[in-house]
């Protein structure tokens, strides 16, 4: 067993495949991809259940096609395979379902907060009871391996029951009054119509880390999902119906890449919505950030990372492995939290570099139903492209390529380590999103500390060492939403997610998750006779 299965938080959080990283791999660097049988996709599609397999979107209730009837693939990143169509809606339906999520506020946010709790908790039930069909959907429009993408649904679920519990205490205060005959009181509202734009990479969990503490505070939302995987989204729309979510509470605007740019600004730009929340790209949050500008809506934006990964003289060799196999090649190394930077110290550099390359030139690569796999594809060409550009252009300016460096076949890349990467090449400054670990040396503490603030980005970092005095002062030192000590994984529906700079604004998960979908509103109630 490898030293990071041992890690409390493989069975303590539900988004990470704690079966993942096996050992005594048989291929290593395979130079085919296996395929896991039913071979194709037509067999795994029939296999689906129809009333998850939905290909109209879900507008104030009801499933719809596009007003033009037009439609778009979704693709199976493995094969290449269509898996199904979907409608490509614009402006119009948008408008559609926002006037919808309006007209089912007043009802939905004055509905008893237990009775709301209940459909978030059937809901999660539902997920649960369906999270083979709901992971199996995942696997072919996403391609993570099987076991991640049955993580990844309780993970999603999570969300649910965590605010189905939450709903039930929005509590408000009431502070001592300065005159003897007023009261004061705070009271936590619902904001009102709020919108959801989610990527392709967690695209069920996105869903319900952005729906389920809207739904559950008495908000209704209109959500757009990500053209490479609509179906999940459906899919939980699908099961929130049958949960007894009221028409219009929630709608799922499908549409391809061309017509995202026109449902955002719909959507940025109805004044029934008061606020986005939008988890993907840097350059997209700016965007849509300055569209909300004009109507002062609210927005929490979940953004890009760029996260370091620093394994100090002092770390247990065999936790620094383990965590950051986990950390950099879950999903293929397409999550805003993947270690993109690992800063190893002179002492332990070449121990960690020698066990840790052997690990990844182990890895498994394969379709994401194939036995064992642990690495799936990219989700398109375009992903694959930058990986490709990214390693090129390190070995350019001077790393070297440990292992790996090479596509595989289709969008399959072979898990790779380049050593010697400096902060000017592009791997240090973007995220690279794919299964390549760029690994740094550095000497000191507080060379590390700076290289890992040295970005515009803050949402997660790791850490691994063996002092207790340091760790609390690394943490202390660095400038992220997130810290991971001595573990490569953080995401828990407990804990609030999100970054500091240019990552993002606002907390998703936790009870804190609930402060971005309410308002503040103050009564002074004058006029009363002094108290006692
Ligand atoms: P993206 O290109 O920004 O797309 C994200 C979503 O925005 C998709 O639904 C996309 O629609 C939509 N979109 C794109 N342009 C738009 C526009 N002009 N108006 C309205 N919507 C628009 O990001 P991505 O490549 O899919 O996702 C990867 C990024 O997400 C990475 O940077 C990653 O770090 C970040 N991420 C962050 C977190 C977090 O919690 N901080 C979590 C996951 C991912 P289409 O797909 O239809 O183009």
């Amino acid at each position: 067993m490898l030293p990071g299965r041992s890690d409390a938080f493989l069975t303590a959080a539900p988004d990470h495949g704690g079966e993942l990283y096996s050992p005594a791999l048989p291929e290593p660097e395979p130079a085919t991809v296996a395929r896991g049988g039913p071979r194709g996709i037509v067999p795994r599609v029939a296999m689906l259940a129809p009333d998850l397999l939905r290909t109209q979107a879900f507008v104030g209730g009801r499933w719809v096609d596009a007003e033009s009837g037009e439609t778009f693939a979704v693709l199976n990143p493995a094969t290449g395979d269509e898996i199904a169509r979907v409608p490509r809606l614009g402006a119009s339906e948008t408008r559609t379902a926002v006037a919808s999520a309006a007209e089912a506020l007043p009802a939905w946010r004055t509905r008893p907060a237990k009775e709301r709790a209940r459909v978030l908790a059937r809901l999660a039930s539902l997920m649960a009871d369906r999270s083979d069909d709901l992971a199996t959907l995942l696997v072919l429009e996403q391609g993570k391996p099987l076991a991640e993408a049955r993580t990844e649904i309780s993970y999603a679920l999570s969300f649910c029951e965590w605010f189905a519990e939450e709903a039930k205490r929005v509590d408000g205060t009431i502070i001592p009054s300065p005159s003897a005959d007023r009261r004061i009181l705070v009271t936590r509202e619902p904001i009102g119509v709020t919108a959801g734009i989610t990527p392709w990479n967690f695209p069920s969990a996105m869903v319900t880390r952005k729906s389920a503490p809207a739904l559950a505070v008495g908000c209704t939302m209109v959500l757009k999902p990500a053209e490479q995987t609509p179906l999940s989204a459906l899919a939980v729309a699908a099961l929130a119906e049958e949960a007894g979510l009221p028409p219009g509470v929630l709608s799922i605007v499908t549409g391809a890449a061309e017509d995202a740019p026109l449902i955002g600004a719909e959507l940025t730009s109805d004044p029934l919505v008061r606020k986005l929340s939008f988890t993907g790209s840097t350059a997209v949050g700016k965007l849509l950030m300055r569209q909300c500008a004009d109507q002062v809506k609210k927005v929490s934006l979940e953004l890009g990372g760029n996260a370091p990964f620093i394994v100090f003289d002092d770390a247990d060799l065999d936790i620094a492995v383990g965590a950051a196999l986990v950390c950099k090649f879950r999903n293929s190394g397409q999550t805003c939290v993947s270690a993109n930077r690992l800063l190893v110290q002179s002492g332990i550099y070449d121990a960690f570099v020698a066990r840790f390359a052997a690990e990844v030139s182990a890895l498994r690569v394969a379709d994401g139903f194939a036995d064992d796999v642990q690495v799936g594809p990219l989700i398109d060409e375009p992903a694959v492209g930058k990986v490709e550009e990214h390693v090129a252009d390190a070995l350019e300016r001077g790393a070297e390529m440990v292992t790996g460096g090479t596509r595989i076949e289709g969008q399959f890349y072979r898990p790779s380590v380049l050593t010697g990467v400096g902060p000017e090449m592009r791997m240090s400054r973007e995220e690279t999103f794919g299964p390549v670990a760029a690994i740094a040396r550095f000497d000191t503490e507080e060379e590390a500390i700076a290289i890992a603030n040295a970005t515009p980005y803050g949402l997660a970092a790791y850490y691994m060492t063996g002092d207790l005095a340091r760790a609390w002062r690394v943490g202390a030192a660095l400038e992220y939403g997130i810290v991971g000590v001595n573990t490569g994984l953080i995401s828990t529906e407990v804990a609030p997610f999100g970054g500091v700079k240019e990552s993002g604004i606002g907390r998703e998960g936790s009870s804190y998750g609930v402060d971005d979908w309410v308002e503040l509103k103050y009564w002074a109630v004058g006029g009363l006779a002094p108290a006692g």
